[in-house]
């Protein structure tokens, strides 16, 4: 937490009232950067990740705006316009503005698919301070001329990479063409790759860049190595590890990631035919098949996860003790987030990372963000010495490798600890201050 605190915003009153009730004291890192830059009208592009209180860094700079500007919308304007990936991340964004303009009058409307349009379509009609929107639904309706976005002055974009990873590109761009150019544009993403890069430029104008680097924690233990391995021999190594672990101890839970969602079923499936009970999860499951999946794995009635990044990100299993990386993830921060899966609540897990000579660039890239070598665990059958051979000319860090059997050696032991989960709810229309609406939107 930074020396800052809410006061020194000058947020409209109301605003420090809430604030305040919500027992609140000190802005997050991510909210101390961040609300002077929203609030000067400049653009963002922030690399965050739930938990670091992203939702009040831009909530707070709108709510603060539309308090000053003490207009209510006329009919079919839409004032600020807020993008997530879900239907549960749209209704949890809406209930924090509701919370933090709980003292304001301002209409708050939101659109997802999976329900009646017609409360929505009334709610776009009557006009909106804020719409909350998944990307799906809001084309739709602005296919069918329901929504005018001429008059937005700010768009938010939550959870960008997310989005991406669902599939909904296309969709944003379409929404974002018809979006006026004069506008402000807040970019949220939890890693910033070369494809939200792309998307950022196109849609932020000299935007101020930052940056949360993940918390780590001292307190949660995780033991890494790196386990050098031609691709090819990938799957044999991953049923010998897990056929050990189930051996071991029925009870322990393990995760596995792969970079693709294709790569996470099919791994499932083999696992499967295998003996080893596994499923995947994936963006391309629906939210119910999700928690199924999920439920599943909790109790233990398959202990074996096959996940990708952006699906794990809502999982908080307490006993998973081993996180294997199948594929090591393209953006290094990803790193942290999947170990970042065992050792919960200050147990211990091991997190073992497959490289193969086409990733030896993404280890060195995960060395150089954690600034530590992962120690080599060659005591397998599968060990490649070029490789790891390779990787030791090719040069990460400047200290020495432990290049032995086992996890010994290697540089500090750190473990990253998540904020709380997101808590899915089945509302779809919430009021904001303490003006009645229509519900359903
Ligand atoms: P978010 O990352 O926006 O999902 O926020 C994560 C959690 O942190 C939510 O439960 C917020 O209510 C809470 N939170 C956000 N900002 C603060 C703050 N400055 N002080 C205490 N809690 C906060």
């Amino acid at each position: 937490m930074s020396e800052i605190t809410f006061s020194s915003f000058s947020l409209a009153e109301p605003l420090q009232r809430a604030l305040t009730e919500k027992g609140y004291t000190q802005p997050s890192p991510i909210q101390a950067q961040s609300i002077p830059v929203a609030m000067k009208g400049t653009d963002l592009l922030a690399c965050a990740q739930t938990g670091t209180g992203k939702t009040a860094a831009f909530a707070l700079p709108i709510l603060h705006r539309l308090a000053e500007l003490n207009r209510k919308p006329q009919r079919g304007e839409i004032r600020t316009l807020v993008l997530t990936p879900t239907r549960e991340l749209a209704v949890q964004v809406a209930d924090s503005f509701n919370a933090y303009g709980k003292h304001l009058r301002f209409r708050i409307g939101l659109v997802y698919g999976g329900v009646s349009q017609h409360p929505q379509t009334r709610a776009l009609q009557n006009g909106l301070d804020v719409l909350i929107a998944t990307p799906g639904r809001l084309l739709d309706l602005m296919e069918q001329g329901f929504v005018d976005l001429s008059k937005i002055s700010c768009f938010v974009l939550d959870e960008a990479d997310r989005m991406l990873d669902m599939g909904f590109i296309n969709d944003i761009r379409k929404i974002a063409g018809k979006l006026p150019a004069e506008r402000q544009t807040l970019f949220f993403s939890a890693t910033m790759g070369q494809e939200i890069s792309r998307l950022a430029n196109s849609l932020l104008r000299s935007p101020e860049e930052i940056r949360i680097a993940p918390q780590f924690t001292t307190a949660e233990k995780i033991d890494q190595s790196v386990l050098f391995v031609e691709k090819d021999n990938k799957q044999a190594l991953l049923f010998n590890i897990l056929e050990g672990q189930l051996a071991n101890n029925q009870r322990e839970l393990s995760l596995v990631f792969s970079r693709t969602k294709h790569g996470a079923k099919k791994l499932a499936e083999k696992l499967n035919r295998a003996g080893i009970k596994a499923d995947a999860i994936h963006g391309n499951k629906s939210q119910a098949a999700r928690q199924k999946t999920l439920d599943r794995f909790r109790d233990g009635r398959t202990p074996v996860l096959v996940a990708t990044d952006v699906a794990a990100r809502g999982i908080d299993v307490r006993n998973i003790t081993l996180v294997i990386n199948f594929d090591l993830p393209m953006e290094a921060d990803s790193y942290v987030h999947r170990i970042g899966r065992t050792a919960r609540a200050g147990a211990s897990g091991r997190a073992l990372s497959f490289c193969s000579s086409d990733e030896l660039n993404l280890l060195r890239s995960v060395e150089r963000l954690i600034k530590q070598t992962v120690p080599v665990d060659s005591g397998h059958e599968h060990h490649s010495a070029s490789l790891a051979a390779r990787h030791l000319q090719g040069g990460g860090l400047d200290q020495p490798k432990s290049g032995g059997k086992g996890r010994s050696g290697g540089g500090r032991q750190r473990s990253f600890s998540r904020g709380p989960d997101r808590n899915p709810r089945g509302k779809n229309f919430r009021r904001g201050g303490r003006r009645p609406r229509p519900a359903g939107a």
